[in-house]
């Protein structure tokens, strides 16, 4: 099992910095499709993530009482609604998005089961599936090969004993994501201290972060992350590398000013902006 360290050289390699002629509608499109009652904090949080990590446009898609709180907490955002109050039932939208997100505080109501299955049927745009997005799947795993080649997974230990089931020793729970990362050709992103991202046969192990990042909605930022990136035309392994080094690194840089206690997911949104320095 070969290991490739995710060293800051590493990253540049695979960084690319904003071309000075760029406007909005070359930056990229993502569309966020999270939130359902009592959850909208994670769809604000990983759109937010998401516009704060250089894409151009990005749009919430949350159900309808998710309107307003994304329109007040994050005014850049741009938000479409579903048809139902409470849930996602019908993701179906008139936008042309570079990269989708789709799990965020999603819940797991059978309409919205239903709505990620007829969107997977559909879609053809590289695609990032976390939380209760991977949950759905893992009670459908027939709706795995529905997958485009390359989509991004981002599972927490949790949600990873969910889709490939449990692992007695570290070995086997490499053996056993490798194999499913090989079986369904999708980008799994092992989070947890450290991440490791596997495609295949080939994994990396991330070298930023620390225990302040063990917080509510750090994934959700993760999430928008990684999804602004795919959305500004990387690679989407290289999105995910980059994507969870930077998410590291804002808690790195954090610590001397927050401590661990304070730092928040918010906070990740926060020190982005010094992380993506750390680049230039
Ligand atoms: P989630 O459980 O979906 O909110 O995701 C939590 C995120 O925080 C993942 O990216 C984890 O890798 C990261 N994280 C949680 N705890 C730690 C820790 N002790 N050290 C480093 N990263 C952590
Ligand atoms: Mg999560």
């Amino acid at each position: 099992m070969d290991t490739l360290y995710s060293t800051k050289s590493e990253i540049v390699k695979r960084y690319n910095p904003i071309d000075p002629k760029a406007h909005k509608g070359t930056q990229g499109h993502a569309l966020i499709v999270a939130g359902s009652y009592g959850k909208m904090g994670a769809a604000a949080l990983s759109s937010k993530a998401c516009l704060k990590s250089g894409c151009g446009l990005v749009t919430a898609f949350v159900p309808k009482c998710g309107y307003e709180i994304l329109q007040i907490s994050n005014p850049e955002v741009m938000t479409i609604t579903d048809e139902q109050e409470k849930f996602i039932s019908n993701i179906t939208f008139d936008i042309k998005p570079q990269a989708i997100a789709i799990g965020p505080g999603l819940g797991q109501e059978m309409i919205t089961q239903n709505a990620l299955h007829q969107f997977l049927k559909n879609n053809t745009v590289p695609l990032i599936l976390d939380a209760d997005a991977l949950n759905i799947l893992s009670s459908k795993k027939e709706w795995l090969s529905l997958l485009q080649s390359k989509t991004i997974l981002t599972p927490h230990p949790k949600e990873l004993e969910r889709l490939i089931g449990k692992w007695n020793s570290d070995e086997e729970k490499f053996d056993k994501t490798i194999a499913f990362s090989k079986q369904h050709d999708v980008i799994i992103v092992m989070k947890g201290a450290p991440t490791f991202i596997i495609d295949g046969a080939v994994i990396y192990e991330n070298s930023t972060g620390n225990s302040a990042l063990a917080t509510a909605g750090s994934g959700d930022v993760l999430t928008g992350i990684i999804t602004s990136l795919v959305a500004q035309a990387y690679q989407p392994i290289n999105a995910s590398i980059l994507g969870v080094y930077l998410h590291g690194l804002t808690a790195d840089v954090a610590l001397p000013e927050t401590g661990h206690h304070a730092f928040i997911a918010s906070d990740i949104i926060n020190y982005l902006g010094k992380a993506f320095l750390t680049l230039e």
